[in-house]
């Protein structure tokens, strides 16, 4: 938690930030988390890793915009991505879909007014529901969760494909996933990646680790197509034992990975049966998805140093 909050922080000065996103020494590492900066790359990047039989949810990377125009902006781009996965052939309009989108709701302007974000959700909902996709609203820090899931509320009545996020660390997920389990929302679990207080959410990893078991087994059980957001080997293995103990078969459910991370256990996953789904992120706001990367894992910014110094 320590060295998380430390490179968060140090992320999040002006001068780091700008080094990072304009130094050519960076773009080695930045490539191998995010599929380039257009949809064109995404979908090439999404079309290999589907040969190989993995599914993908594409992430047109963006958060917190500071404008209507730029909430407009980012609604258009998904728009045209679900156009092209649909010119893909790589979407069937039932789950698992072969490319889906994930979508964070503060870059469609949830922060700046809620029912303007509603209504871009929506028509993005609409295009996908006539492409036959799916959209994965992704959870973002605790602030947000209140107003996140008061927005999958208010499309919900009219729109069944949307699924949302949530993170076993908050404290508040036990009561976030009944209600989802109530509705009948696809839940992709994860562990969460933003720094919290402890009031709100557990600190250590061993808390946040049972809590991801305890609520994955509950959603196994009682949700709808759960999907388990995590490259912890040993949990992914005790979920699989649990769903195989309880006769729930290999494709009630599936495990998401993040592009770039952990590609052994996405291999071994996919060999031993089960529906592998990779998030692949793209486009030019990349620079925070970037750093709670880089914050996750203390080998990943060794491997960003070096890569500064190995030119
Ligand atoms: C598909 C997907 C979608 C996600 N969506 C969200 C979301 O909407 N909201 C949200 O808050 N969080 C999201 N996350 C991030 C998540 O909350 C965690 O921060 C992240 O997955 C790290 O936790 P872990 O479950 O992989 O387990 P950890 O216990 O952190 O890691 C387990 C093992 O995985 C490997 N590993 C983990 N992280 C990395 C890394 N960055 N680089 C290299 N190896 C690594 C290491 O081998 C590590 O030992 C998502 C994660 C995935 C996989």
């Amino acid at each position: 938690m320590l060295f998380r909050s430390l490179i968060l922080k140090i992320a999040g000065w002006r001068w780091v930030r700008r080094f990072v996103e304009t130094s050519a020494l960076t773009r080695g590492i930045v490539r191998r988390f995010i599929a380039g900066v257009s949809v064109k790359s995404a979908m090439a990047a999404a079309l290999e890793v589907r040969k190989k039989g993995f599914r993908v949810s594409l992430d047109c990377l963006g958060e917190h915009v500071r404008s209507e125009e730029e909430a407009d902006a980012a609604a258009r781009e998904y728009l045209d991505l679900l156009q092209a996965i649909a010119d893909s052939g790589e979407c069937f309009g039932r789950a698992p879909e072969n490319i889906n989108i994930s979508i964070k709701l503060s870059q469609l302007g949830l922060n700046l007014n809620a029912g303007h974000c509603v209504r871009r959700l929506e028509t993005i909902l609409l295009k996908a529901a006539e492409c036959g996709n799916f959209v994965r609203i992704d959870m973002e820090e605790s602030a947000m969760v209140d107003a996140t899931l008061q927005a999958l509320c208010a499309v919900w009545p009219k729109h069944k494909n949307v699924g949302i996020v949530l993170q076993s660390m908050l404290k508040r997920t036990p009561q976030d996933l009944e209600t989802a389990i109530r509705l009948g929302v696809r839940v992709r679990l994860v562990k969460g990646a933003y720094l919290e207080e402890s009031a709100v959410a557990h600190q250590e990893k061993a808390e946040v680790d049972k809590a991801y078991l305890k609520l994955g087994k509950q959603l196994l059980k009682e949700g709808c197509f759960p999907a388990f957001g995590t490259h912890d080997g040993a949990l992914a293995d005790q979920l699989a034992a649990f769903a195989a103990r309880h006769g729930i078969g290999k494709g009630r459910f599936e495990f998401q990975m993040l592009y770039g991370i952990h590609r052994k256990l996405q291999e071994r996953l996919l060999k031993e049966g089960y529906i592998v789904r990779i998030y692949i992120p793209y486009g030019k706001s990349w620079y925070p998805y970037f750093s709670r990367r880089l914050a996750e894992r203390p080998a990943n910014l060794l491997f960003f140093i070096r890569s500064l110094f190995s030119k």
